[in-house]
């Protein structure tokens, strides 16, 4: 390996060749429709390398999902994005998060509100992120091991909820923890067939529904995992 002070480009391993893909990551999400700028500045603060490990770790910057443990995925960072520019985060919501899974979809969300709430059936991906949090000194991040698909009655209503797993519907129990004028996003759809992006707007008469673009998510799981 080369250490040179002008790094080596063929090297993966240094500076250079890893601020060339850092940049060329921001491009991509620029170039698929991620344009927030609020966003934008979020997501090249978090390291989206720190999220994926082992074999896949390589691969970080590239805009594609990736295998994580318990069987689950780290989202694609251009739907990452996406999602995040649809739920229109103000500096003092409160955000619920569906679907830990690595951690990095909550510490984008970190930057963007007061306070994240992220749960996931799987106490391993829980503890993992929740470390993660600690480590990058995500203190507005709270990580809760639970079914998702109830919400957290105890610190409900949110001002906006995102949910990284796909359910046939949105959960009754979300909807109801959603404040008036509050942002629902989330992928709804049978789990093999093409799910759609969803937006949930919640108005003092009911809710809007705005149907954004198809996308394929995990699906939402009933109860605690095993791990
Ligand atoms: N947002 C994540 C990607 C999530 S993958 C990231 O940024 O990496 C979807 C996650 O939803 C998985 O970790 C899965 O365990 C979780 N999940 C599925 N059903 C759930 C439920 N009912 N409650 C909570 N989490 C659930």
């Amino acid at each position: 390996m080369t250490h040179g002070a002008e790094g080596d480009p063929t090297d993966p391993g240094s500076s250079d060749e890893l601020a060339e893909r850092k940049m060329r990551f921001l491009f991509a999400l620029r170039s698929r429709g991620v344009t927030d700028s609020k966003v934008l500045t979020a997501m090249e603060k978090i390291d989206r390398g720190l999220f994926v490990r082992g074999i896949f770790s390589d691969r970080a910057y590239e805009d594609m999902p990736l295998p994580i443990a318990c069987g689950q995925t780290i989202s694609q960072p251009s739907v990452v994005g996406l999602m995040t520019q649809a739920l229109q985060v103000n500096p003092r919501d409160t955000v619920l998060e569906v679907g830990t899974g690595s951690g990095y979809q909550a510490a984008i969300l970190s930057q963007l509100a007061r306070r994240v709430y992220t749960v996931d059936r799987y106490r391993r991906l829980t503890r993992e992120a929740s470390d993660l949090f600690h480590q990058l000194g995500l203190a507005n991040i709270t990580t809760i091991a639970a079914d998702g698909s109830f919400g957290l009655p105890e610190q409900a209503p949110f001002d906006r909820i995102i949910v990284t797993a796909a359910a046939e519907d949105p959960p009754g129990p979300l909807l109801a923890q959603l404040k008036s004028g509050g942002i629902m996003v989330l992928p709804v759809g049978q789990s093999d067939a093409v799910q759609s992006l969803i937006k949930v707007t919640r108005t003092d008469r009911g809710f809007d529904y705005e149907e954004l673009r198809p996308v394929r998510f995990v699906p939402l799981v009933e109860g605690l995992g095993s791990e």
